[in-house]
């Protein structure tokens, strides 16, 4: 089973740079901030505040939950959309920090990876937590000017002020939380996205990964 576990903040590349690599590999490709944005909104669905960490959990245990290459469904609601919108980006990172949302979600992930036959997985800790026998780890990184940048082209209805202003808030929120925080993972590449192209990145991951599985002796 191959695992290549890619971290970084908001708008740092990692979906961009992870679809592209798994293409290249052949391997599928998972992105664990939908997973966190679809509990985040199947509590705002329900009335059930966010930061109210027992009930977000225990909506969790039966919530069906399903990451598909684009497509995100919610108990047989397509959220694709809705889970991108600002409400849900704003209370995402409280259901985040929820240790109980985490262990159920990093057991879902792993489940997920076993059964593919592993693949590219994206999120905050993916490295440094879930897989930290990760194939390769990669740490993505991007002036806050520039991820603040592409945000804004994404979601469109929202200034730049206000999307640099929340992805700042978000930061700090991942990087400050207790359980799993953002961080560089031990043993990870760090790669700057400012000013590359995603065809030098994926090229550069590409002979990394090479270097790597040829240097383990597997
Ligand atoms: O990647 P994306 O920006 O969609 O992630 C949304 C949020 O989900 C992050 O801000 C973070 O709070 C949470 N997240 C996490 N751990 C992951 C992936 C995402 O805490 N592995």
């Amino acid at each position: 089973m191959q695992v290549i576990a890619i971290d970084g903040p908001a708008g740092s590349g990692k979906s961009t740079v992870g679809r592209a690599l798994a293409e290249r590999l052949g391997l599928q490709y998972l992105d664990t901030g939908a997973m966190y944005r679809g509990v985040a909104f199947a509590a705002l669905r329900r009335g059930v505040d966010p930061a109210d960490a027992d009930p977000v959990a225990h909506l969790l245990a039966t919530l069906e939950l399903e990451v598909a290459d684009r497509t995100v469904t919610v108990d047989g609601v397509d959220a694709t959309i809705e889970i991108r919108g600002p409400e849900v980006t704003r209370s995402v990172s409280t259901v985040a920090a929820n240790p109980a949302v985490r262990a159920e979600l990093r057991s879902r992930q792993r489940e997920w990876a076993e059964r593919h036959g592993g693949g590219v997985i994206e999120g905050r800790d993916i490295g440094s937590v879930v897989f930290p026998d990760a194939d390769l780890k990669v740490y993505l990184t991007a002036s806050p000017e520039v991820r603040a940048a592409r945000r804004t082209k994404e979601v469109a209805d929202l200034d730049y002020e206000t999307v640099a202003r929340d992805i700042a808030r978000r930061d700090a929120l991942d990087q400050g939380r207790e359980d799993s925080p953002l961080r560089e993972a031990e043993g990870s590449v760090v790669v700057d996205t400012s000013d590359r192209s995603i065809d030098e990145i994926v090229d550069e991951l590409l002979r990394l990964l090479a270097e790597a599985v040829g240097g383990s002796g597997t």
